[in-house]
């Protein structure tokens, strides 16, 4: 109404930007965002955000928006109603499921939608087409890392919470860029440093603004984090500097795991990471005299062929100086999407069940079996990297995803677009006509979180409400409702009324979940996962026990690999990430004027040394050229990077987008696309 929209509203939400899940107030009128107000209460910020959170809403109410479902005409789209482009998606997949069986579809959850609709999708690939090929984009961040933790702890989750970074003597930083990734965990870092003198190690190829702030900065070659954290671990076990009591009484596996250490000494490491002796030994020494280490990772330890056994290697070394289950210690794999954590948790993965029960288990299989009443393959389904092969093997062919711009962030796009071409059926769910739903048969409009209820889960498992802060715009509606229109229309009875009657659900299903409800979570309250059935949830996991049958942490040996180094043909080696304004592929902050004035567009870092050699100077026009496909950039000479390495933001659209020059080449564990392990060349086009 009239008088409605003149009224300022105040609606708690969660930002949708990275996963610290900075929660705040949004004061709007009508559509119009005024503000956004964080409280005291906000469990993972307290009263800070960063730009992004603070500005980068402008999109939701873009004229770019989907606002009606479109149905491909030929080479065009055509607007159609939500009956018909609905009935088209029905007849769709079921021909396909008719012809070829489920298993010939791929489901692709959104990590930025809600937990509640992430398990709809997981359960409409299972119950109504009998398929566990669903999954989300963790693979191509963090799936990795929950592998590393799966192996060594048993939960794929950040062992403690946010607040216990801040109380941490030493914080251990491998492979994050957090001033720009996750800037308000970041800002509780700088605080400690200041205030509480907490000493800080940053392991990384670019000197980012936390490297410079490091009282140790070390600096390996690029696709070797392994052999230097394992050969640090050595050196601290020949020092006799574990922790014999924690070991002796809470693991199992040291013996096996201390002699596979063997090929790690520090002349190796020195030799193949290029760190100096000296700085793997004092970062030993400075491991030894903290009295709580928190160790930090994210995609520059991920993305690699190596990103699970590394993130083991991190793990191993927390348990060998009994860093777990105390205030201050542990491991923090930090998400990237505001609910990648949540929509793993909920079951959008090929392997597991909501809750993270294996697909492979037959009591947990039998459980949902019963509840759904259906048949659930006792296999793991294709992931959404090995999908892609499945497409060109002629197992897949036909998809459903939900906002997941694949043809940008996946990586290979030039393969992507090829392999999506050749589906036989495509539905695109998503808030813009993205770069995917270019391939698509039908395009169904979702809306914002800023226009829908349910809940997320960041990256510490704080599951937390969002709250409808103003209408759907148009047409466009919660994936909540479109997931449960689609699985009407191929026969199945689902009549979900709200996202909290999906969670009274999920919390029978799956004993992490045991104790969430809505009540539980009313406002800025909200709950860390495991939640026992009484309600009582864990900020800090492994206090008494590790989660395997017998409570204890197990090591586990590895074995190092060589990741792709540069050759005379690609002689330089491209890393890439985040800036702190923009957001993946940038569908939303280039859609937010506040921000994309600030960043226009993508650039090539060149160190100093390697422009004068080449002749390169900020703002010539240079190509990149991988085995894989080449791009345009703009130079930009910075001593954050150092001779033959080089850096692009992971934001580049059009001819400048990061994922043409990567590959098809994966960490066999986790099929995450080692994205970061890049060689590539470069050749100057010219002036600006
Ligand atoms: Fe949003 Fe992350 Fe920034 Fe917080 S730190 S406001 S969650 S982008």
């Amino acid at each position: 109404s009239a008088l409605r929209s003149t009224q300022i509203k105040k609606t708690k939400t969660v930002c949708t930007y990275c996963g610290v899940g900075c929660s705040f107030e949004m004061w709007t009128k009508g559509r119009k965002i005024l503000k956004v107000q964080p409280v005291p209460e906000g469990p993972a910020n307290g009263i800070s955000t960063c730009i992004k959170g603070k500005f980068g809403w402008d999109f939701v109410n873009s004229s770019d928006r989907l606002t009606r479902p479109l149905i491909r005409d030929g080479n065009r789209f055509r607007e159609a109603t939500w009956e018909e482009a609905i009935d088209r998606v029905a007849r769709g997949l079921m021909r396909i499921k008719e012809k070829y069986g489920g298993d010939a579809i791929e489901f692709i959850a959104s990590s930025k939608g809600t937990n509640e609709e992430s398990y709809l999708l997981q359960k409409l690939a299972r119950q109504v087409f009998g398929t566990n090929n669903v999954d989300n984009s963790s693979r191509f961040c963090q799936a990795p890392a929950t592998t590393g933790l799966w192996r060594t702890v048993g939960y794929g989750g950040d062992s403690g919470s946010i607040s216990d970074i801040y109380s941490a003597d030493l914080i251990l930083a491998v492979g994050t860029n957090t001033a720009e990734s996750h800037p308000v965990i970041a800002t509780r870092i700088k605080r400690a440093h200041k205030l509480r003198g907490q000493k800080l190690i940053v392991a990384d190829i670019r000197k980012h603004e936390m490297a410079e702030r490091a009282d140790l900065f070390i600096h390996p070659r690029p696709g070797t984090d392994l052999v230097w954290l394992s050969a640090v671990t050595k050196y601290i076990i020949d020092q006799g500097w574990e922790d014999r009591k924690f070991i002796e009484e809470r693991t199992t596996g040291f013996e096996e795991y201390r002699k596979s250490l063997e090929p790690f000494t520090l002349d190796f490491a020195e030799r193949e990471t290029g760190i100096p002796r000296e700085q793997l030994i004092r970062v030993a020494e400075m491991i030894h005299e903290a009295k709580s280490v928190c160790a930090l990772w994210a995609m520059g330890v991920t993305q690699h062929q190596m990103g699970s056994d590394t993130s083991t290697a991190i793990s191993n070394l927390l348990l060998v100086t009994g860093n777990y289950g105390r205030p201050g210690t542990g491991a923090y794999p930090l998400r990237g999407h505001n609910n990648v954590q949540g929509t793993s948790d909920f079951g959008a993965m090929s392997a597991y069940l909501p809750g993270y029960q294996k697909v492979s288990d037959p009591e947990a299989r039998a459980k949902f079996e019963k509840a759904w009443n259906c048949k659930i393959p006792e296999k793991g389904g294709f992931d959404n990297n090995s999908c892609l092969e499945a497409i060109e093997e002629g197992k897949i062919k036909a998809m459903y995803v939900v906002g997941e711009e694949l043809t940008t962030t996946g990586s290979d796009t030039n393969y992507i677009k090829k392999m999506l071409s050749s589906l036989e059926f495509l539905v695109v769910q998503d808030v813009f006509f993205s770069e995917t739903a270019r391939f698509a048969d039908v395009v169904l409009p979702a809306c914002t979180s800023l226009e829908k209820e349910g809940t997320f889960v960041n990256t510490e498992r704080r599951i937390q409400r969002i709250y409808k802060v103003m209408e759907p715009m148009g047409e466009s509606k919660p994936d909540f409702e479109i997931i449960q229109m689609v699985a009407r229309a191929c026969g199945a009875n689902w009549n979900y009324s709200h996202p909290s009657e999906v969670m009274d659900e999920v919390a029978k299903l799956a004993p992490i979940f045991a104790g969430v409800s809505y009540d539980r979570l009313e406002g800025f309250n909200s709950l860390q996962w495991p939640v026992g059935p009484d309600g009582k949830d864990t900020p800090l996991l492994y206090t008494e026990r590790f989660n395997f049958p017998d409570g204890r942490a197990r090591f586990y040996p590895l074995e190092y690999r060589h990741p792709l180094f540069p050759d005379d043909e690609f002689d330089l080696m491209l890393n890439n990430g985040r800036v702190l304004e923009h957001f993946h592929e940038g569908n939303e902050t280039y859609r937010s004027p506040g921000i994309s004035e600030k960043v226009p567009n993508s650039f090539l870092e060149i160190s100093p040394e390697l422009a004068r050699e080449r002749g390169i100077e900020t703002g010539d026009m240079v190509r990149v050229i991988s085995r894989w496909g080449q791009v345009r950039t703009v130079a930009l000479v910075t001593d954050r990077v150092s001779g033959k390495e080089l850096y692009m933001p992971m934001n580049g659209r059009g001819e400048e987008a990061i994922n043409i020059l990567t590959g098809r080449i994966m960490d066999p564990d986790s099929h995450t696309p080692a994205y970061k392990e890049l060689p590539v060349r470069v050749e100057k086009i010219g002036k600006k």
